[in-house]
């Protein structure tokens, strides 16, 4: 049995709902006991979403796929992008007091503005492509469970409106409204607006799969432990030594993808990028949830900004996915201090309680008395989301290491964001300029940000 190394994702996880329905993935395993190439002029460590749309995106930008390795330390998409809970949900407004006192105005535009183009992005990916990865264009509720987070919510509409920001695409309910469209009777209010849901397995997968295929070699239960200047760098080209249980690879160019671990290979970030743990539950519907009376637009009940589930029927099949945060305030504090274990082989019974109680008080029909044996209930999992300091991911050029990229920390949002992230990543290393990525300027890993951070200026959004 592989050991696990303190600060890499452990070697045994659980097991998705995801990663249950997609078992038969031809490449799950591949190359896990060749040795790894001695030099490839691209690795790319991390496998997830934002590793195989980062390869994808530089062959696109004209990269032989021959030149591009993906190692990965556990198999194919096994992190956080094979363990969410499936949705795209662009923030349409929430966070921009937050953002804002983070970032500015300007930028907290910026950052919501983005989550739309993200949406909109993956919808026209997977259409273009066909991608069968479950993709449901819908729409998503903010349901306001107690009047502390409906007031917070309006004051977020009204300060994101009043600094120019796009409403246009967002309806209000209220009261009676606000149960009727969303079914939850303890609706104070609700906002609607544009997201999506899909199987995020399968999308990481169909990625994974389009690279193998043009030659990108990938090589799976294979950490990449360390990455050291090459004794072969001269002065004008520096190369990279990359570690691993099955040999070394040289590399000119290095991606980390590698989210909520980035800092065991990049320890400058520790203080920047904390893994976190967090869990989502499958639940089969009963009659008043199944068939025709599926729900058609996605949720997040929230009770506060930092208490909440999310709610997202698949289609396919009617189960439904409801995500939870372990920091959640309501349990325990033992409970809660397993957040901070960046270990996904194990469920917090507690959390897994805590949604279930709160998604039965929501729709009353699914409360446990009412169901029929084999309705409620079907799995529970956990994954490592990647908390950053100021709330958005690091994403560019790691100056003091030439050669070396990142696009990591997404806060547990990654689906919202990745889609713009990725592609930006891929453009600077192909040599395109900041302005090229559309991205907002907060998400760049700059020398004047790392500095900012060691301040200390900290708050999450999530
Ligand atoms: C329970 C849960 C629910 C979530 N729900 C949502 C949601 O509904 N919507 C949303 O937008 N986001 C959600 N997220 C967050 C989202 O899943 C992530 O933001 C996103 O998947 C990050 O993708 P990634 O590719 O950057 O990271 P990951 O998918 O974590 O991929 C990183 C990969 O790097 C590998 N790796 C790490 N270190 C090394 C190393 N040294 N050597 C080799 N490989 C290494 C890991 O094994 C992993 O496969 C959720 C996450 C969890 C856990």
């Amino acid at each position: 049995m592989p050991q696990p190394i303190p600060g890499l994702p452990v070697p045994e996880p659980c097991i998705s709902f995801w990663q249950q329905t997609t078992r038969s993935f031809p490449h799950l395993n591949i190359n896990r006991d060749e040795p790894v190439p001695t030099e490839s002029a691209y690795v790319v460590i991390g496998s997830g979403i934002s590793g195989a749309l980062t390869t994808y995106e530089l062959i696109e930008g004209g990269v032989p796929a021959e030149d591009i390795t993906i190692i990965e330390a556990r198999e194919a998409a096994s992190g956080a992008s094979s363990r969410n809970a499936g949705h795209v949900r662009p923030d349409a407004f929430r966070g921009f007091q937050v953002y804002r006192q983070l970032h500015g105005v300007d930028q907290a535009l910026k950052i919501i503005a983005n989550e739309r183009t993200v949406l909109n992005k993956v919808h026209e990916f997977v259409e273009k492509h066909g991608v069968q990865c479950d993709f449901n264009p819908t729409t998503t509720f903010d349901v306001c469970l107690t009047q502390e987070f409906a007031d917070f919510n309006a004051e977020s509409f009204k300060q994101y409106e009043a600094a120019g920001g796009d409403v246009s695409h967002i309806k209000f309910y209220d009261g009676e409204e606000a149960w009727r469209v969303t079914r939850v009777g303890k609706a104070i209010s609700a906002y609607e607006w544009p997201a999506g849901s899909s199987h995020p397995a399968k999308l990481a997968q169909w990625l994974l799969t389009q690279s193998v295929k043009k030659g990108v070699r990938l090589f799976t239960h294979c950490p990449v432990t360390s990455v050291a200047k090459s004794a072969s760098s001269t002065a004008s080209q520096t190369y990279w030594d990359l570690s691993t249980p099955r040999g070394i690879t040289k590399a000119s160019t290095v991606i980390h993808c590698t989210n909520a671990f980035a800092p065991y290979l990049l320890p400058h970030l520790s203080s920047f990028i904390t893994p976190n743990r967090a869990q989502a539950h499958a639940f089969v519907p009963p009659a008043p949830l199944n068939s025709s009376n599926i729900l058609p637009s996605t949720m997040s009940l929230r009770h506060t900004l930092k208490h909440f589930y999310s709610v997202a029927q698949r289609r396919p099949d009617g189960i439904i996915i409801l995500g939870a945060p372990i920091a959640n305030p309501v349990i325990s504090p033992e409970a809660a201090a397993s957040r901070l274990l960046p270990d996904d082989s194990f469920i917090n019974e507690e959390v897994k309680e805590d949604a279930i109680r709160n998604f039965e008080e929501c729709f009353p029909a699914c409360e446990k008395a009412k169901l029929l044996h084999g309705e409620g209930l079907l799995h529970a999992w956990t994954g490592i989301v990647g908390m950053t300091a100021d709330s958005v991911p690091f994403v560019g050029k790691i100056k003091s290491l030439p050669g070396q990229w990142i696009c990591a920390g997404f806060n547990g949002h990654g689906m919202a964001r990745i889609f713009t992230s990725a592609p930006g990543v891929a453009k600077l290393i192909l040599g395109g300029s900041w302005a090229d990525t559309g991205l907002p300027e907060c998400f760049e890993i700059t020398e004047e940000r790392l500095e900012r951070l060691q301040k200390g200026v900290t708050e999450s959004v999530f």
